[in-house]
């Protein structure tokens, strides 16, 4: 659905001026009692390209150390207004991340972009609710944070306590169905919304000043790649992920890289878990089964396996069991 953009649907405007003034409200009393989780020292941003700044997050899970800094953000900017792409795990995390805006550029911050659902890439939008951006995101966006937000939040809470203080739901004002055009002033960003993959609401974004491609979590770099979507689907945008003219590759989580080089691993990885499982289920050997014997042969090149391969094996094998 798109009637969360507010272009389009004017009335969609309206209703969303209330709940965004008492978010603003919230906000502003929540950022008088939290206490402060990231030191502005702490958190770095890296000029790779001109006028395009990444943080990168730890490779970990989130932790009340790491306050949900777990996953790559950044801006670009404009010779008019600036534009985020993923705001962190966290609301400490937004507003380190608006502070490293504001020691780059004072122009404002008219779009906030976020790549997909999950909680490590849009939990500080928060933090810029008072710069009155558009928050934009894929056409499914904002159902599906409507739908896992509760439970993500609980979590959070839960996991972070006293880190995740001020952290709440921001939906996208905008929704990008296909393709969609940001205007920076004298700079343009291409946003494509992708079918399901690693999520259902993947969202990749170009500077085509520059050449350079944010593709969220559907670039996995040192992190283990994830499915939450499609396995099939994930290998399918992979294909035409690769014909876009990009030339640098800013991933979701690890280093940036050569385009379309830096996706190479992922790929591999990808296939490697399709034809095992395949294997699995021609094989009738079940799930359970599956999950325990089906290892991971690169390990030593990626993170964060123990915590995600087998979950990608269940995954995997849910999708892959019902093929012709
Ligand atoms: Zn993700």
């Amino acid at each position: 659905m798109n009637a969360w953009n507010s272009r389009r649907h004017p009335r969609a405007r309206e209703r969303a001026a209330i709940p965004a003034l008492a978010m603003l409200a919230a906000v502003a009393l929540l950022q008088s009692v939290r206490a402060e989780t990231l030191a502005p020292g702490e958190f770095e941003v890296e000029t790779t390209s001109p006028g395009v700044y990444v943080h990168y997050g730890n490779q970990e899970e989130m932790t009340p150390a790491n306050a949900g800094d777990i996953a790559n953000l950044g801006f670009v900017v404009g010779e008019r207004c600036v534009a985020v792409i993923d705001t962190g795990g966290t609301y400490a995390v937004g507003s380190a991340l608006h502070r490293a805006i504001r020691r780059v550029t004072a122009l404002p911050v008219c779009y906030v972009i976020n790549t997909h659902v999950h909680p490590d890439h849009i939990f500080g939008n928060a933090a810029f609710v008072e710069d009155a951006p558009q928050f934009v995101g894929h056409v499914r966006l904002a159902e599906s944070m409507r739908r896992r937000g509760p439970n993500y939040l609980s979590a959070l809470f839960r996991d972070l306590g006293a880190a995740a203080q001020g952290t709440t739901l921001v939906v996208p004002t905008l929704a990008v169905a296909n393709v969609e055009r940001l205007e920076l002033g004298g700079r343009r960003l291409s946003l494509r919304a992708w079918p399901t993959a690693h999520t259902d609401t993947d969202l990749t974004v170009l500077d085509e000043q520059t050449g350079t491609l944010w593709l969220g979590d559907l670039l996995f770099v040192e992190h283990i790649p994830v499915v939450d979507g499609s396995l099939r689907g994930f290998l399918a945008v992979i294909d035409e992920l690769k014909t876009l003219p990009a030339r640098r590759a800013i991933p979701g989580h690890g280093r940036a890289g050569a385009w379309p080089a830096a996706i190479a691993p992922e790929e591999a990885y990808l296939k490697r878990l399709r034809a095992d499982v395949r294997a699995a289920v021609r094989a009738g050997i079940p799930i359970s089964k599956a999950v325990e014997t089906i290892d991971c042969d690169t390990a030593e090149r990626w993170q964060l396996v123990d915590r995600f391969h087998k979950r990608n094996v269940t995954a995997a094998y849910v999708e892959l069991e019902w093929e012709q």
